[in-house]
């Protein structure tokens, strides 16, 4: 049998931001294209109206091109099966719904929303759960129950109606998940679902199925939270007569909380302070800001690699992985069945991998970037890729460079007082003014020469080496943090480095 060319869609609803799950949904659908020289699909399903969230869309889209899994079609990015936005699909659905009810598996169901609350009312108080489906279905008011004449007159005087599916109660419906595998359920078990609404529009179900149908899916790739709808879908598809084009299903697990005790939520990452969502988030009804990895200062392939290594690994030891690596190496059938906890110390620590990696000259930009909103100027590039050198490892992001490197920039006014009180005292003052005169006549900085040099002074001069480093480091950076005290003395340049072991003298005097 040919192989089916691979077509994948990540489909979202625009209620909101996206959930890192959702952009992780994205990921994996990216992958198995990529993998399988497919194509990549955005659909957008907004059939809900009353979920409908303005400026969601094009957080989704901004999000995926951020992170660098871009469709190759899609709601603004073109191609030859759209429109790939529901609501611009509207006119579709009907004709399949009714498709349904003409072949006898959906019905119209007239009950009002009073009726079928009453009915659910009546069934609690009995504990019992209304379901409306196979067992009471022909009781109800509905096309099941009502003579053609009753009904021809229902639907020309414009009463409201919905389809439901109408599910065989003697079938069993078999499901296959490619992470699951087989799953039976009994039909006579579930309810007659919604297929299309009064409002003229379909419901996810209807929709969903149809347009994986139009657009030629091959693979269904989502949360495990759809799993329940899973049935209808491939009732749908039988009903319909399309199961030779039916996709295949892989329902991913769930990302968990740090703990591993349930879904990891907004809440979750607010206490933990790190983001759940790819990028920040302002609530147009509340206006409250929700973080972002982009804002929070994860590189784009950090992310990635981090939801790659949510659900799917590669068998290997092999921790980080390039998007075309990731490609590369995936496979639905390394994807795991159970949910896979978000450890956010192991998120920073691909962070910090991603920064080490990247050439000192490529970061200058963002350190530059970070110091101009601060109104400080930055050094010569050369100083500038010397400094991050110096502070990279110490760092996990761009930001941290800034914290690391501060004393560069703005020259201390402040001593840290602990340091104060452990390391400054007479004798230290009185070997720092000796120290100033033999620096004064020094003419180069460059930490090669000024080290060998200072340390052959200080030997001549028999004072004891550690202290008085200690003390000149607090001249020089305020604090005893930083560098290698010769790799500062260099990049602050002779100038500055009298004037702040002067200063310090100065405002550290001793009486
Ligand atoms: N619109 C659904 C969602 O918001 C799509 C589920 C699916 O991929 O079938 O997640």
């Amino acid at each position: 049998m040919p192989t089916r060319p691979v077509r994948v869609r990540f489909a979202p609803s625009p209620t909101g931001p996206l959930h890192i799950g959702g952009l992780r949904t994205a990921l994996f659908n990216y992958l198995l294209a990529r993998k399988n020289k497919g194509t990549f699909i955005l659909r957008i399903e907004d059939t809900d109206q009353n979920r409908y969230v303005p400026g969601a869309e094009e957080y989704i889209i901004e999000s995926l091109k951020w992170a660098g899994i871009v469709p190759d079609e899609g709601v603004s990015f073109g191609g030859d099966y759209g429109p790939y936005r529901q609501s611009d699909r509207k006119s579709i659905y009907k004709k399949y719904a009714d498709q349904l009810v003409e072949s006898g598996n959906a019905y119209y169901c007239f009950d009002t929303p009073e009726e079928l609350d009453k009915l659910r009312k009546d069934y609690e108080s009995r504990k019992e759960t209304f379901v409306y489906g196979s067992a009471v279905r022909e009781g109800l008011n509905n096309s099941l129950s009502m003579s053609r004449e009753e009904l021809d007159q229902k639907l020309s005087s414009g009463t409201a109606y919905v389809v439901r599916f109408r599910f065989d109660p003697a079938e069993e419906i078999i499901m296959n998940d490619l992470i699951r595998g087989e799953v039976k359920v009994q039909a006579s078990t579930l309810d007659d679902k919604v297929l299309f609404k009064s409002d003229g529009m379909p419901t996810y179900h209807l929709a969903n199925v149809t347009d994986d149908y139009l657009m030629k899916i091959s693979h269904v790739i989502r949360g495990e939270e759809w799993l329940p709808s899973l049935p209808l879908h491939v009732a749908l598809y039988k009903a319909f007569g399309w199961e030779e084009s039916m996709p295949q299903f892989a329902h991913l697990p769930l990302i968990l909380k740090p703990d591993g005790k349930g879904k990891l939520s907004k809440r979750d990452g607010d206490k933990g302070g790190f983001p759940v969502f790819p990028l920040e988030w302002k609530d147009p009804e509340s206006g409250d800001i929700s973080s972002g990895y982009r804002e929070a200062g994860y590189f784009p392939e950090a992310c990635v690699n981090i939801l790659a290594f949510l659900g799917w690994n590669p068998g290997s030891e092999q921790e980080l992985f390039s998007l075309a690596e990731l490609s590369e190496a995936f496979s639905l059938e390394k994807v795991g069945k159970s949910g896979s906890k978000f450890d956010p110390d192991k998120a920073r620590w691909y962070n910090h991998q991603y920064l080490q990696m990247k050439p000192d000259a490529e970061l200058v930009k963002p350190l530059s970037d970070i110091l101009s909103k601060k109104g400080i100027t930055a050094l010569s590039s050369r100083n500038m890729e010397k400094i991050i050198s110096l502070v990279k490892e110490r760092s996990d992001f761009v930001n941290d460079l800034w914290t690391q490197s501060e004393f560069f920039f703005i020259r201390p006014e402040q001593y840290d007082p602990e340091v104060v009180k452990k390391r400054w005292n007479n004798q230290v003052y009185l070997q720092l003014k000796e120290t100033l005169v033999f620096l004064e006549e020094q003419a180069d900085f460059t930490s090669s020469i000024l080290e060998p040099s200072l340390k052959s002074f200080i030997e001549k001069k028999e004072f004891s080496p550690g202290p008085l480093m200690n003390a000149l480091r607090l001249c020089l950076v305020g604090a005893s943090k930083g560098p290698g005290i010769f790799d500062i003395a260099e990049i602050l340049g002779k100038d500055e480095v009298l004037l702040r072991i002067e200063n310090a003298l100065h405002k550290l005097k001793i009486a």
